[in-house]
């Protein structure tokens, strides 16, 4: 499941024709307009331009490094246009404070959040949540101390009754583990380069380095995967492959997956207590209506 709040979720892009879904720089975006387009921007005159004057292509803006700009957000709180927004923090253990700053931005327009999982994000989880603003997570290669935070993440996701918006990805696995079909990992994240194509400013793709962009658009991933099949890495015997397809053997593919497979068996157990008390619940046995009183 995708995060429903921006335009052009992952899962509707799988396998449906769609175009790839382009980034590009402010500067350059202006001459994109063969498709869908995602423009990213990172000065004031460059969200406000595009705020205001986004033609249909753009699906939304990815907005970074501008959440500590207050007369921003409440332009973006005013003006009632239809772009959406995708805020991204780069270090969320200091940035998360001005999340308050979006509270009425998400009253006229979709937002979503975009956080590493760095040290600290789990404050700036828990206040987006608190806001009711959906999350992406981009766990990277999580060391030992960034497991256990995501463990706690998982345990807020799971239980604190704040938490009304989806999470990604946990959101999306626990969907997978209750049957719903969905995308793979690299796609909930939008990670996948063959689907979501970025650009640096001078226009040039940027393609993960020692792989080549591929035309049929089934190619990073599924190479990426035969790879590590052909250097015996510990994805052929994990349970979480299908999900996973090697997401976090990039780019170091030693990368050891102990810890973040207890996130992935931490998410499990709890998709299977809620199919346990779905079983067990029972509707409330009805009240016999009584006939209406004769006067
Ligand atoms: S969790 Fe690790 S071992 Fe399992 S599929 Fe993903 S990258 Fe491979």
């Amino acid at each position: 499941m995708a995060q429903p709040p921006l335009n052009l979720p992952p899962d509707d892009r799988s396998g449906s024709g769609t175009p790839a879904l382009l980034f590009f720089p402010a500067a350059l975006a202006g001459k994109q307009f063969a498709g869908p387009l995602v423009v990213v921007v990172d000065t004031p005159i460059d969200f406000c331009r595009w705020l205001n004057d986004a033609p249909p292509e753009v699906q939304w803006l990815q907005v970074e490094g501008l959440l500590g700009e207050p007369e921003i957000w409440a332009t973006a709180a005013r003006k009632a246009s239809a772009v959406a927004l995708d805020v991204v923090l780069s270090q969320p253990g200091t940035e998360f404070s001005g999340l308050y700053r979006l509270a009425d931005v998400r009253n006229v327009r979709d937002v979503r959040v975009t956080l590493p999982v760095a040290p600290g994000f789990s404050k700036a989880l828990r206040l987006a949540s608190a806001l009711q603003l959906p999350v992406r997570l981009l766990p990277g290669q999580p060391n030992d101390a960034l497991v256990e935070e995501l463990l706690v993440a998982v345990d807020f996701y799971l239980h604190d009754p704040s938490v009304e918006a989806p999470v990604e990805f946990f959101h999306s696995f626990l969907a997978s583990q209750r049957g719903v079909l969905g995308s793979d990992l690299w796609m909930i994240l939008e990670q996948d380069p063959d689907e979501y194509r970025r650009h640096d400013q001078q226009g040039a793709p940027i393609y993960p380095e020692g792989a080549l962009p591929s035309p049929t658009r089934s190619g990073f991933v599924t190479q990426f995967e035969q790879r590590l099949a052909e250097t015996g890495a510990e994805c052929s015997g994990c349970r979480w492959q299908s999900f996973c397809r090697g997401y976090f053997k990039w780019p170091n593919p030693d990368y050891a997956c102990a810890g973040i497979i207890r996130v992935f068996d931490a998410l499990a157990k709890a998709a299977g207590e809620m199919e346990t008390d779905l079983a067990a619940w029972q509707p409330p046995p009805q009240e016999p209506t009584q006939p209406p009183a004769i006067p």
